[in-house]
């Protein structure tokens, strides 16, 4: 069987005035992430290692902040539009691993329902979608809230030939 790995990686700034959704879900905080579409940096890291893994082109191509079509774009229908690319090419996802360090919203208290959603967006079980929460020690720009860093590792198989 063939196994592939993937890794993504993104970071957004957070902003007044803007959901702060990540991982799919609105984590109720007083700012959110300032991007072209919904700035879900969760989602969009996770959809650039699920792209990376099956060696498709990554988010910022496929889907260009230069493009209207996804001006306040909800990352959600990225990464269905993403895994649909990655189903053609015959894989599938066997379980995802995601880094959210922020000094902005906790993300312990929304890990549970981040996972749910990741894992129904992703067409796997909840035990195979892990969200951990790091603070950034109060050190460099990222810190105190201004922003959200995202890693996100993503393994697939190959589930049939292309
Ligand atoms: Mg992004």
């Amino acid at each position: 069987m063939s196994m592939r790995v993937g890794l993504g990686f993104d970071v957004h700034r957070l902003v007044e005035g803007r959901p702060c959704i990540l991982g799919g879900v609105d984590l109720g905080h007083d700012r959110g992430p300032l991007g072209h579409s919904d700035g879900d940096a969760v989602l969009h890291a996770v959809t650039d290692a699920v792209l990376s893994a099956a060696g498709l082109d990554d988010l910022g191509t496929l889907y260009s902040d230069k493009d209207p079509r996804w001006k306040d774009a909800n990352s959600a229908d990225l990464l269905r539009d993403a895994l649909e690319l990655v189903t053609r090419k015959g894989f599938r996802v066997v379980n995802v691993d995601v880094v959210v360090a922020t000094e902005g919203p906790r993300i312990a208290p929304h890990r549970a329902r981040m996972r749910e959603r990741m894992s129904t967006l992703l067409g796997i079980e909840p035990d195979a979608v892990n969200v951990k929460g790091k603070t950034l020690e109060g050190l460099g720009s990222f810190a105190h809230g201004a922003a959200v860093v995202v890693q996100a590792v993503a393994l697939l198989e190959r589930s049939a030939r292309p």
